[in-house]
Formats: structure tokens, C-alpha cells, sequence
């Protein structure tokens, strides 16, 4: 379906806002218009869900997460950043295959399966996006995903 991507992104941040941890907080920089995306809006609502948990789960007390959309000429980016405790640099392409997780001990105690990236990955490519990581360990971590960008003034697709 047609969707505007930054009345979405808005939505999903809202509900994270809304039972955000004691000294998190989430920043947005957001294009000024429109961006209309063709996506599976629960799909993708899965991924961001994702990405902003992990965010949430591995950041420390008074941690920043920044949630910015980058407007292409083609497509459009996605990025997550926050202050967490990183990935070591081996691992950081790791943690989109399957059950993969950093630390064993740390992860249990933090609780999931490991599949959440690695679905996201899925997700991401079938809807002709890529989808990578960049980290630094005890600094933190930057997810971003691309999605195609629908042309600007034409009709209906
Ligand atoms: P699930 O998502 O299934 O509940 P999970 O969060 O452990 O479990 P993924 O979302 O696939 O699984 O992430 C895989 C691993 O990558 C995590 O266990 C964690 O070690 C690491 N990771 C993911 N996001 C971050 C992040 N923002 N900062 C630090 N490490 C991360
Ligand atoms: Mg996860």
C-alpha cells in the first residue's frame, strides 16, 4: 500500500515515547514533506518495532536515541542511532543472521531470540531495501535501512 512515510515513522516514535524508560530519550530529524513509500505497512511497522527496542534495550541510563529519515533522490533512509554499549567490529555483520547475539550472558539477561534483525533483514530486501549497521563498542550503535522513494506528482501506482 501507499504509504506516507513520515506521518508512519511519527506514529511508531509516539508509541515508544509514550513508555519510554526513566533518562531515555528519543530525538527526530524528519524531511519537512511528504515521502511516499510502497511498503507492507505492518511489516515495516515490525522492523522499526525492532531496531528502536534493540536501541532502547542496549542503551544506558540517560541514553539518546536518534531517529532520522534521509530523503534520496531514489529512495529513502532510515537510521537508528543511540548510545549503547556497540557491537565489537567482527560481529557488527553478524547481527542480522539467524539467532546471533552478542554476549551470550549479557543477551539473556536481556532477554530475546535473536531473530529480530535477521527477520528485519528479510523484510527489508523483500521490499527492495538494504539494510546495515555501524558501531562502536562502548559508543554505540547505528542501524539504517533503505526503502525506494515513489516518485513525486503522478497518479496512482
Ligand atoms: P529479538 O529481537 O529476537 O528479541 P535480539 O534483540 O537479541 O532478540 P536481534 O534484534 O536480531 O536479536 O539482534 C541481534 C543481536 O545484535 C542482539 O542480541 C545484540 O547482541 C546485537 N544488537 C542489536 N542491536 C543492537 C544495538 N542497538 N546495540 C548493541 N547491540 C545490538
Ligand atoms: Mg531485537
Amino acid at each position: 500500500e501507499r504509504v506516507e512515510y513520515i506521518h508512519f515513522i511519527n506514529h511508531i516514535v509516539d508509541r515508544f515515547e509514550m513508555n519510554l524508560k526513566e533518562g531515555l530519550s528519543i530525538e527526530r530529524y524528519l524531511p519537512k514533506g511528504e515521502c511516499y513509500v510502497w511498503i507492507d505497512s505492518d511489516k515495516l511497522t515490525q522492523v522499526l518495532d525492532n531496531i528502536i527496542s534493540n536501541a532502547i534495550k542496549y542503551s544506558p541510563e540517560g541514553g539518546k536515541i536518534n531517529v532520522e529519515v534521509i530523503q534520496e533522490n531514489h529512495r529513502l533512509l532510515t537510521q537508528v542511532s543511540d548510545e549503547g554499549v556497540g557491537i565489537p567490529e567482527d560481529n557488527v555483520e553478524k547481527i542480522f543472521d539467524r539467532f546471533y547475539r552478542v554476549d551470550k550472558a549479557r543477551s539473556r539477561q536481556l532477554g530475546g531470540t535473536g531473530l529480530g534483525l535477521a527477520i528485519s533483514k528479510e523484510m527489508i530486501e523483500a521490499h527492495d531495501g538494504k539494510i546495515w549497521a555501524k558501531s562502536k563498542e562502548n559508543k554505540g550503535t547505528t542501524i539504517t535501512f533503505s526503502l525506494p522513494l515513489m516518485r513525486k506528482k503522478r497518479g496512482s501506482n
